[in-house]
Order: structure tokens, then C-alpha cells, then sequence
């Protein structure tokens, strides 16, 4: 797409468009939301100057596109799933390392939290986008400035559900100075990868992207409901985990524990054509297998998160330990095979 004003000229590489003479969210639709392909990440919503949307059902969607949809094609150039192109496998890595923040408490060793808050020690980034909660475990998106914001302890730890983290590092390049770091699940940091691919100010302006390794996500509706109906009380929840094939909810009085194969039903469609567990294209990718109880897994990829773990080793700030790359074979494996078998 080329267009000239006066003496101001632009020119914008936009997919083709897979339906010739349909808008580009039509494309969108009929490409990725109908097909199922889509993975919730909400790239294409953050981006989007018309009425892109989720709806109640946390689908993709665009009321009143017929007038409101500019046809600029930025949905479709920054969606990872147009012309998918499924990542796999453990990806790059420097170092593959567990840790352990003597500082911080989280879902595991806390490394995800003592990486973004050292990097903001470092001055990489000023704010680092966490995925928090509310009292009914929906999630909530934070900018963290400050590392006495973590003293809101629902900051830290997994939630089991879609967070609306695109839409929010949207209006965080806006505000920082130094640089944003986000953390997200692969599809997030496709998502990021793209929008830097697309966008100047994406690429300025994200510093340290975490990947987290997933298996699975699940809509709020959806997972909330379950637990309920299986005895889990919100107001007494602590913890979520997904261990050893179990889903663990811990109470203050008690948990519930089930087999995640229970889940199947409840599983998003974009998350079973999903191949990508350890977020090949994060800078550093943390997760819980490979490493003992307590600690995180550490997959570091590249320079800029090398410098930040080098600054938490010189620092004192987290212990360290040998991680097993072969741990996670099997979830590797696993989301290969239950991508292939859709259908059979
Ligand atoms: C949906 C999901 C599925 C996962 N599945 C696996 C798995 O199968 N195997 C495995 O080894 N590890 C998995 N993980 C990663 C694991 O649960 C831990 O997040 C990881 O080990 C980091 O722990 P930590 O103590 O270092 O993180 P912490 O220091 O506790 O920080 C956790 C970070 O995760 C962010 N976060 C939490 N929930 C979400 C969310 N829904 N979306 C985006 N960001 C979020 C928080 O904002 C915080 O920044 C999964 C994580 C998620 C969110």
C-alpha cells in the first residue's frame, strides 16, 4: 500500500489479502478467527484505529465493521497467525540455567520478577508489565515502576487465563523512557515480535521480552466456571499450578486437584494448534519444568537478558543452580502431538 500528501510520501507492506474484494478484518475473520486459529493474544486489537474488539465470549471481534473498519490492514500485518508460521522445539539459547530470587516470591523461583525488576535496577526499562489479579482471580495488567509495587503479592504467580498484556504494552511504549519489559506467553511474544517487525516504536521501545513456557491458557469464563463447579472457593484461593499432569488449586483451608485431561474440554482452539511451548522468540524464557521445586528454569537467549542475569550473579540477588533441557522434552513433544492429531 503506497500513498503520497503533499510532499510526504509513505509506503507499508501489507499481507495480500487471501479474499480479494473482502475488508482486511474479514480476511482476519475468515483466516484466523473462524478457522480457530486464533490464539486470543489481542496484537490485532491493540493496533487496530478502528473498533477491533473482544467480545463477551473473549472472541475476536469487530461490531460494525461494515462502517468502521478502515481496510488499513494493520490487523492482518501484525497478527502472528495470518500466514502462521508455528514455531517449535527449545530455540536458541546461552545458558539454560534454574534460579532462585532471594528477594522475591513467586510462582516458582521468582526469576521472572527478579529479571524485570533488575533490569529496571539497570535502567534497561522503567516499567515492567505484570499480569495480576483481582479477588476473583481475573486478570489485571500493571506497570511496574517500582519493586515496592510488589508488595502487591497477586502480581507475581500464574493465572490460568487470557491477560490483556498487547493492549496494555500498546499505551506503555507511549508513557516510558528507558524501555518496557513484558512477559507473556509464546503467542504474547509473537506478538511482540511482530508488532516490532511493523512498528519503530516497538522495537525503541521494548527492552526485555520474558517468555513464559505454556502448555495451555484458558478463558476466564470458561476455567472459572470449572473450578467452581470442582469446590474451588475464590475468596480462599492462593495458588494455581499445572504439575505432574495435575491441576492444583490451593485454598487457605484445603485444595482441589484434578486431571488437567479434564480440561480438554474448556481448551482454547488457538492454544491445541499451538506448538510453541518454551517462547522460542523471547529474549529469556522462564517455566517451572527442568529445574527442582522452588526454583524457576531459565533459558536465556540472548545479550540483553544475559546482562541482567550477569547483574543478578554480581549482585548476590538470586541463587543458581543446573537446570535439565531433557525435562522438557515430553511437553515439547506433547504440544506437537496434539497439534497434529486436530481432526483425526
Ligand atoms: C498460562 C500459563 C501456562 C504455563 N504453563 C507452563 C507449563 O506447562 N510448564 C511450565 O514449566 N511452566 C508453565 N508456565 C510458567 C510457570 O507457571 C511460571 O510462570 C514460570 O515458571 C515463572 O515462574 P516465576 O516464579 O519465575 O515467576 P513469577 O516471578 O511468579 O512471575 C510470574 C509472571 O508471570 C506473569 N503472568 C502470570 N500469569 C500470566 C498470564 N496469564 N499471562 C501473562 N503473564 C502472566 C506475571 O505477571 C508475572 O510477571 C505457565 C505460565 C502461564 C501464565
Amino acid at each position: 500500500m503506497a500513498a503520497a500528501i503533499g510532499e510526504y510520501k509513505w509506503e507499508v507492506k501489507v499481507p495480500e489479502k487471501k479474499l480479494k474484494d473482502k475488508l482486511y478484518f474479514e480476511n482476519l475473520k475468515t483466516v484466523v478467527v473462524d478457522t480457530e486459529l486464533c490464539s486470543r493474544c489481542l496484537t490485532c486489537v491493540s493496533i487496530c484505529p478502528g473498533g477491533l474488539t473482544v467480545s463477551e465470549e473473549d472472541i475476536v471481534d469487530f461490531p460494525d465493521y461494515e462502517t468502521k473498519c478502515l481496510d488499513c490492514g494493520a490487523c492482518v500485518r501484525v497478527c502472528p497467525r495470518f500466514d502462521y508460521e508455528p514455531k517449535s522445539g527449545m530455540g536458541d539459547y546461552s545458558a539454560f540455567i534454574a534460579g532462585r530470587s532471594k528477594r522475591f516470591a513467586g510462582q516458582d523461583g521468582a526469576m521472572v520478577t527478579e529479571l524485570i525488576v533488575s533490569a529496571m535496577e539497570m535502567g534497561v526499562i522503567d516499567r515492567g508489565l505484570f499480569a495480576g489479579r483481582d479477588e476473583n482471580w481475573a486478570t489485571e495488567m500493571f506497570h511496574v515502576r517500582d519493586p515496592e509495587q510488589l508488595a502487591i503479592t497477586t502480581l507475581g504467580g500464574t493465572k490460568y487465563t487470557f491477560a490483556d498484556v498487547m493492549p496494555e504494552l500498546k499505551k506503555a511504549v507511549r508513557f516510558t523512557k528507558s524501555g518496557v519489559g513484558v512477559v507473556g506467553t509464546p503467542c504474547i511474544v509473537s506478538g511482540v515480535r511482530k508488532l516490532q517487525e511493523e512498528y519503530p516504536i516497538f522495537r525503541e521501545k521494548v527492552k526485555l521480552v520474558v517468555g513464559l513456557f505454556c502448555t495451555e491458557n484458558f478463558h476466564y469464563n470458561e476455567i472459572s466456571q470449572y473450578l467452581k463447579d470442582k469446590g474451588v472457593d475464590f475468596s480462599k484461593l492462593v495458588k494455581t499450578d499445572i504439575t505432574m499432569g495435575k491441576f492444583i488449586a490451593t485454598m487457605t483451608d484445603g485444595e482441589v486437584k484434578f486431571k488437567v485431561k479434564a480440561l480438554e474440554e474448556i481448551l482454547p482452539s488457538g492454544c491445541n494448534v499451538c506448538t510453541d511451548f518454551t517462547a522460542v522468540e523471547a529474549d529469556v524464557s522462564v517455566g517451572s519444568v527442568g529445574s527442582a521445586a522452588g526454583f524457576s528454569t531459565v533459558a536465556v537467549r540472548n545479550a540483553t537478558a544475559g546482562k541482567v542475569i550477569a547483574y543478578i550473579k554480581k549482585k548476590g540477588y538470586a541463587d543458581f543452580g543446573d537446570a535439565d533441557p531433557a525435562q522438557l522434552g515430553f511437553l515439547v513433544g506433547h504440544k506437537k502431538k496434539r497439534a497434529a492429531n486436530i481432526g483425526t
